[in-house]
């Protein structure tokens, strides 16, 4: 543990505090008490979802504030080695893009609530607007349709067309 970089240090700090976080407990609560059955921590996908929705193609990223880099009042630069934490953010926030990415092509749909939209007095209208997302997803995946994940944008990537000629 002595020989870690002041980074790895940071990094494994933020690891600890990615799980069963305050945060992630609330809208987990809040889903199962409205019937939604899930996964937690799902290793097997990319950027390890906080919370899988399979029956709803739908993963979940509950988001701390500060180390996602939320362009909110929560978010503040150290004032400390300020050029550290900048690349520091800016790295985890290229990586969550990616992740949301990779999700999305895999069919996902992906969904982010933010730390600062669970504080009260917004937490109800967050969790509610969760909830709403999720009926609309369910909708949209469970009409007959062809292909399970939607049709045009949505559909999965390498499925190719008949050849046209
Ligand atoms: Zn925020």
């Amino acid at each position: 543990m002595d020989k870690m970089t002041p980074e790895q240090r940071h990094r494994c700090m933020s690891r600890i505090g990615s799980r069963n976080t305050r945060p992630e407990m609330i809208v987990r609560r809040w889903l199962w008490r409205q019937g939604f059955r899930y996964r937690v921590g799902v290793k097997s996908l990319p950027g390890t979802p906080d919370i899988v929705l399979r029956r709803y193609s739908t993963v979940i990223f509950v988001n701390g504030c500060f180390w996602h880099g939320h362009d909110c009042e929560k978010f503040r630069v150290p004032s400390t080695n300020t050029a550290f934490w900048e690349a520091k953010f800016s790295r985890n926030q290229a990586r969550d893009r990616r992740v949301y990415k990779q999700l999305h092509e895999m069919g996902y749909y992906v969904l982010v609530v933010w730390e600062c939209q669970l504080e009260a007095p917004r937490r109800l209208a967050t969790l509610q607007a969760l909830s709403t997302r999720l009926a609309e997803i369910y909708l949209d995946t469970h009409q007959a349709k062809p292909r399970p994940y939607g049709d045009g944008d949505d559909a999965a990537p390498g499925i190719a067309a008949e050849p046209q000629d």
